[in-house]
């Protein structure tokens, strides 16, 4: 018998096969789900005593492809379809069988209303992507039943005639479009399965050979986990030998029924230079994958972590694959998003090692989220650590205890950028605030200044870089050696001001903050050191305005006496020390534009030194 489509059918399907799916591969996981859903309808009959054809058929589901045929099939031992069955549920777009069945049994919020998966009634029709004719061989589980045969040319007609298949159960196969032959490929097949298909709960067999599925542990009670447990369902989901740093498992019912599991990977592939990677925690239903890489589910800082977000709620909203962009994802990642924030804070207090660990290997993820994610910055921020003068080196503090040890009077947390401590503790800068006993956090990379100049402070204390021209020291403890005189000193800051012009120094001046080093350039301007680097690494073409300095010399230093005495004596030498010496502190800076003229200049000092 030839049979029309019911009425608008032709248009809602070329929406579904155009637009509701964007990989044409999901109609094998749209295949093997109603597979899986057939079996637990049988199983859940035959447990609830219900009489049923060949009660001794395996609920298995297999999946074969030929090649030279272009054809892909999915034959499963479920409860099969009678005509009127076979009318409503495949001749109707929009009705799904397992809703009614459900409902039928009011059941849908009971345990088999948990595991099966179907619920629009679209699925099926996701097989009109690639294919042009779908056949369907069924025979349901009910004694009285008859084999019959669905088919479909693609057109606005189905056909169900009499069929062959002597058990109970579906077989549904896909003659595949020219241009979609790839899918009858045995290796392309297996790796979609795997994607989508590995956690369901019947063995899965493809051409014969039986496939590894895997437990899904993420729905799992947590103390029915062994933690070799997670560490293997990490390693086979990332096809990896090394085990995650960590891991965090929950399960929620209200507002959201979710079960997620995160894991901390062991390495950071940003910095093997992999570059940028995706969203890698996926977003399941009921076990089966709706997207490997959704876009809207967890921010963008949280790309490092691993894992799976299953979530029951989310097919009754709308199609999978067009509700990435839904409100209900980003909630789900919110939830998400803050038991994972907190269970690496509980880690800090309960085990500081791999916490430290964890950081040492994400820190910069962590960084980036408190900077950029506003509304985890408040609990992200807590997380960070840095070096700092007060601590020995490889020791970190957080913000918290750095403030708890703030001198009284104290009004900011300040710091310092450098490559590495060495190269922070050289500079001249450190100087005052070691006099006076501040501590001060070493930033060692790029991203922590502007982490720091965007965070603006932490629990009202302002960040400020030492090198700034506008901190408000203490008066610090009476620095030893003999001071120059007020007066030559006024001379020399005017001397030093008109030799290296207006547009290299905006002021001179004799400091209280240098104790060993002869002088030190402070930045006053509003673009700072680190922020002037990433400029020119990003533009290295334009041309950057002088940056702002206040040049600050060192009254008690020996070298800034012996500067004022030859300036009278020997100008031009006096001139050459004062730009090696201007130089040196740009360099300490980070400002210095171009390094080499200093070589140059050094032997034409070194040419005056005689014997
Ligand atoms: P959904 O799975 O969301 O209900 P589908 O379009 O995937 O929607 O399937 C429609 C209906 O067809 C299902 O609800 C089910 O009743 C029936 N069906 C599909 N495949 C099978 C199968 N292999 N065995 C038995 N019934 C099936
Ligand atoms: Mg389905």
């Amino acid at each position: 018998m030839k049979y029309e489509f019911k009425a608008e059918v032709r248009q809602v399907l070329d929406i579904v096969i155009n637009s509701l799916y964007t990989d044409k591969e999901i109609f094998v996981r749209e295949l093997v789900s109603n597979a899986s859903d057939a079996s637990g309808k049988l199983r859940f009959l035959k447990l609830s005593g219900k009489e049923i054809a060949d009660p001794d058929a395996e609920l298995k589901i297999e999946v074969g492809c030929d090649d030279k045929e272009g054809t892909v099939w999915v034959e499963d031992f479920g409860v099969g379809m009678t005509e009127k069955e076979l009318m409503e549920n495949l001749g109707t777009i929009a009705h799904s069988g397992s809703k009614a069945f459900l409902e039928a049994l009011k059941d849908s919020k009971g345990e088999l209303g948990d595991r099966l998966i179907g619920q629009f009634g679209v699925g099926f029709y996701s097989v009109f992507m690639v294919s042009d004719k779908v056949e369907v061989e069924t025979r349901s589980y009910d004694l009285s039943s008859k084999p019959l045969k669905w088919s479909c040319d693609g057109s606005a007609e189905f056909e169900i005639s009499e069929g062959s298949r002597s058990v109970r159960g579906t077989k549904i196969t896909v003659h595949l479009k020219k241009d979609f032959l790839e899918f009858a490929d045995k290796y392309r097949l297996r790796s979609i399965l795997d994607k989508y298909s590995v956690f369901v709960e019947y063995p899965l067999f493809l051409n014969g050979e039986k496939l590894e599925t895997m437990q899904p542990v993420w729905l799992k009670g947590k103390s029915d986990v062994k933690p070799e447990e997670y560490e293997a369902f990490y390693k086979f989901r990332e096809h990896t030998s090394e085990a995650p740093l960590d891991w965090v498992h929950f399960s929620s019912d209200a507002p959201i029924a979710l079960n997620a599991l995160v894991y901390v990977p062991p390495v950071n592939g940003e910095r093997l230079g992999f570059g940028k990677v995706k969203c890698n925690v996926g977003l399941y239903c009921k076990k089966i994958l709706i997207d490997a890489h959704p876009e809207n589910l967890l921010p963008d800082w949280m790309r490092f972590a691993k894992g799976v977000v299953d979530s029951a709620d989310l097919p009754l909203n709308i199609s999978r694959e067009s509700m990435q962009d839904s409100a209900l994802v980003s909630k789900i990642g919110r939830i998400v998003v803050k038991k994972f924030v907190r269970h690496i804070s509980d880690l800090s207090k309960k085990d500081p090692e791999k916490f430290s660990k964890i950081m040492k290997t994400f820190g910069n993820f962590f960084k980036e989220g408190a900077a950029m994610d506003f509304e985890h910055s408040p609990e992200l921020r807590k997380l960070l650590r840095f070096e700092s003068s007060s601590l020995e080196a490889g020791k970190q503090t957080s913000f918290e205890d750095y403030v708890s040890r703030m001198k009284d009077g104290q009004k900011s947390i300040f710091y310092a950028y450098g490559p590495d401590r060495r190269t922070i503790e050289s500079a001249p800068y450190l100087e005052a605030f070691k006099a006076r006993g501040i501590e001060v956090l070493f930033l060692y990379e790029p991203i922590d200044t502007f982490v720091l100049s965007n965070l603006g402070d932490f629990d009202g204390k302002k960040f400020e870089a030492i090198d700034s021209a506008d901190i408000d020291l203490p008066e610090a403890p009476a620095a030893e050696g003999e001071s120059l005189p007020k007066e030559d000193m006024e001379s020399l800051c005017e001397w030093i001001k008109s030799k290296l012009g207006a547009d290299r120094v905006a002021e001179v001046c004799a400091g209280t903050r240098l104790t060993e080093s002869p002088a030190a350039a402070l930045n006053a301007d509003p673009i700072n050191p680190s922020m002037r680097r990433i400029m020119r690494l990003m533009n290295p073409e334009d041309d950057l305005p002088q940056p702002k300095v206040k040049f600050e010399i060192n009254p008690r230093s020996a070298v800034i006496k012996n500067l004022n005495e030859i300036r009278s004596k020997d100008e031009a030498l006096a001139v050459l020390v004062l730009e090696q010496l201007f130089d040196d502190s740009m360099l300490s800076a980070g400002l210095l534009e171009n390094p080499q003229s200093m070589a140059s200049r050094i032997n034409r000092i070194l040419e005056r030194v005689k014997p």
